[in-house]
């Protein structure tokens, strides 16, 4: 089984998706400029004040049913997990292959020698506007988080597992993802061209609905603990 998750599984965590995200602070922040490459070299101590504040935000919430029953479908299935999301939510859930398709907001790198940076990373409780991002000791370049900005290349260790685990998956559940973010959202696509079935999970129809071969209007939470004894009568 391929699980390819998006912003939705985690907005239970308490993890705003970024629709969400439309009031307070941010709202007169113009999303592309908080997440580009563009914005980040116009303005990075803006776009560093918005993920810290994600990485807080995603560190005080924890997992919950909807990570917690993929993780569980290890006990019966081999289970592979692709998310856009740059929580750790699903690893902290248990699953054990998890692809970042987006990267992670748990690790950064200089923005200029791309070495890892192991540093301090401040906790921002409260959303401010500004701050400077740290720098990196090698080379003085700014520090940066992993994740990959509209405008960025995919990592391709991750693209490439994501590609392998949906070719190879007898099953790809969608959940929680607005699928309109290319090539991420080729993935259900590519999986329903070779023939495999795709179950998606989202309260809202979205791009993939119809064409998917089933799609459950249900949040994830409630979709997913009991979707395995479902699928007798779902795929028939
Ligand atoms: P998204 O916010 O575009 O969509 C979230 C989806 O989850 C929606 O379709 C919504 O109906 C669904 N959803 C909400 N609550 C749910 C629940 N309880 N259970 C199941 N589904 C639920 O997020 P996405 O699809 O992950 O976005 C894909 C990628 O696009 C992101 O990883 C991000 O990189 C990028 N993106 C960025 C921005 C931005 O920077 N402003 C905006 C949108 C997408
Ligand atoms: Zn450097």
């Amino acid at each position: 089984m391929t699980v390819f998750s998006g912003a939705g599984i985690s907005a239970e965590s308490g993890v705003p998706t970024f629709r969400d995200v439309e009031t307070g602070l941010w709202a007169k922040v113009d999303p592309y400029e908080i997440s580009s490459a563009d914005g980040w070299r116009a303005h990075p101590d803006r776009v560093w004040a918005w993920y810290l504040w994600r990485h807080h935000m995603m560190s005080a919430v924890g997992p919950n049913n909807a990570h917690r029953a993929v993780a569980a479908w290890e006990d019966y299935a081999d289970v592979h997990v692709v998310t856009q999301n740059v929580d750790n939510l699903h690893e902290r859930a248990g699953s054990r292959r998890v692809y970042h398709v987006h990267g992670s907001l748990f690790d950064f790198h200089c923005d200029t020698c791309r070495s890892a940076y192991r540093g301090p990373v401040p906790d921002m409780p409260e959303p401010v506007e500004s701050v400077d991002p740290p720098v990196c000791e090698a080379c003085g370049g700014l520090i940066r988080p992993d994740v990959v900005w509209f405008g960025e290349a995919l990592p391709d260790d991750a693209w490439e597992r994501s590609v392998e685990a949906v070719a190879g998956a007898d099953l790809v559940v969608v959940v929680g993802t607005s699928s309109v973010v290319y090539p991420a959202a080729g993935l259900p696509e590519m999986a329903l061209a070779n023939g495999t079935p795709v179950i998606e999970v989202n309260p809202e129809p979205t791009p993939l609905s119809s064409s998917a071969t089933v799609t459950l209007r249900e949040k994830a939470s409630t979709a997913l603990p009991g979707l395995l004894q479902r699928l007798p009568a779902l795929l028939t």
